[in-house]
């Protein structure tokens, strides 16, 4: 096999960042209904010549650069313009009760005098901590709209994403982005806050100057630009035969009821410093947000993702598809919030990044309805020949950031 040869644009030369533990094959954020088979226009990563990448230039920027007493004071006067003295809803949390979304709602509820509606589109399969951790923040005071879209569509969707594109998570994504604007436009609601920023995650730094995300994450203007599961939107009409009802809840909204409604998404990761070790304190001490007992298989933490059995197996493929695993996420992100050092990070990931998630396996496989043979078979078709190489029968990774790799 060509060890040059790599799959969906991916960089031919693996390089990790010399300052975390990201190599330039992490994607950055894009709209999920625009993701087809080939990452046709994917970018990736940018690491600089001094081995730097734009995630750890970003923390930098923001210890340093950032003047955080004039980003909260901007915080309060845009809720100033926008709180309703009536009480009634003004502003949309979207989450699972997880780590953030409690945060969030807490945060513009009791700081800033904020009426949340918090707005939740479910796990595709709770874990019994997840769901109790989603009781234990409803419990604590906030109104919430779960929408569960209609199960065997969303059950289809999950299988030929798995299929197409080697990503079980893709229609949970969907939702996630896509129903909030929708819920804010039938409530009236114009303002709707995520939590951390794409940039946080390596995305340009550019999104971080302003509070806004880009509208072309949750908006369309022609159905032909739509893909879901790899499948134009035709195709998944005519060939998958699902109707314009099954697929409208997992759609964007029209750029022009959009512009209309003028709803604003955005992220409170640009107006309060955001630190996920700080925020799960702070979810732990005010709704009641518990860990899991056990850390989650492919990485050492226990306490980020815990509500989806479906996210142990999502960072999984992540590590098939780019060689990054769940521990280089959360190991990354804790360098850079200075909670480890770089060669602990390196050691975390050397130990359980790719760790197969058998714990919930079998039942995932059984819900998509594809055998456990097939599954794996997926995988090695998701394999770059320039991350991969087959030694003795069993898959290997030709450079990791340590010395695992096979070529290093
Ligand atoms: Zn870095």
């Amino acid at each position: 096999m060509d060890k040059n040869k790599t799959c969906y644009n991916l960089p031919e030369k693996i390089v990790f960042c010399k300052y975390c533990v990201l190599s330039n094959q992490r994607p950055h954020s894009v709209a999920e209904f625009k993701h087809k088979k080939n990452r046709e226009g994917a970018v990736y990563l940018e690491i600089d010549k001094n081995g730097k990448c734009d995630a750890c230039k970003m923390a930098e920027w923001k210890k340093d650069k950032i003047n955080w007493i004039k980003r909260e004071k901007e915080l309060m006067e845009l809720c100033d313009k926008y709180r309703k003295k009536d009480g009634s809803y003004d502003c949309i949390v979207p989450g699972s009760g997880g780590k953030d979304s409690s945060f969030q709602s807490y945060i513009l509820k009791n700081k800033y005098g904020m009426n949340p509606l918090t707005v939740t589109w479910p796990p595709i399969m709770y874990t019994d901590y997840g769901y109790k951790n989603f009781k234990s923040w409803i419990d604590t005071g906030y109104d919430n709209i779960s929408f569960h879209p209609n199960g065997d569509v969303m059950k289809k969707l999950v299988s030929l994403s798995t299929k197409n594109l080697l990503h079980p998570f893709q229609a949970f994504i969907l939702g996630q982005y896509n129903m909030p604007p929708k819920i804010a436009s039938k409530y009236d609601i114009k303002l709707i806050f995520y939590g951390e920023t794409h940039a946080d995650y390596g995305s340009p730094i550019i999104e971080t100057s302003k509070s806004l995300r880009s509208k072309s994450f949750h908006t369309f203007s022609n159905l032909k630009d739509i893909y879901i599961a790899g499948t134009k939107y035709s195709d998944l009409r005519e060939k998958y035969k699902f109707s314009e009802r099954d697929l409208s809840n997992f759609l964007p909204m029209k750029e022009e009821e959009y512009e209309k409604s003028d709803i604003k998404v955005l992220a409170l990761g640009y107006y309060l410093r955001w630190e996920p070790q700080e925020v799960y304190y702070h979810a732990v001490e005010n709704s009641g947000f518990k860990p899991r007992p056990f850390r989650s298989q492919g990485t050492y933490s226990k306490y980020s993702s815990i509500d989806d059995k479906v996210d142990d197996l999502h960072y999984y493929t992540t590590y098939i598809k780019f060689g990054i695993g769940r521990a280089t996420y959360d190991a990354a992100h804790e360098i850079r919030n200075k909670h480890i050092t770089r060669d602990e990070a390196v050691e975390l990931v050397e130990k359980y990044d790719g760790e197969f998630p058998d714990r919930y396996f079998k039942e995932i496989m059984e819900y998509i309805n594809i055998k456990p043979e097939e599954f794996f078979e997926i995988c090695d078709k998701f394999r770059s020949p320039h991350l991969w190489t087959k030694k003795s029968n069993s898959w290997k990774l030709r450079h990791t950031v340590g010395k695992r790799g096979e070529d290093d």
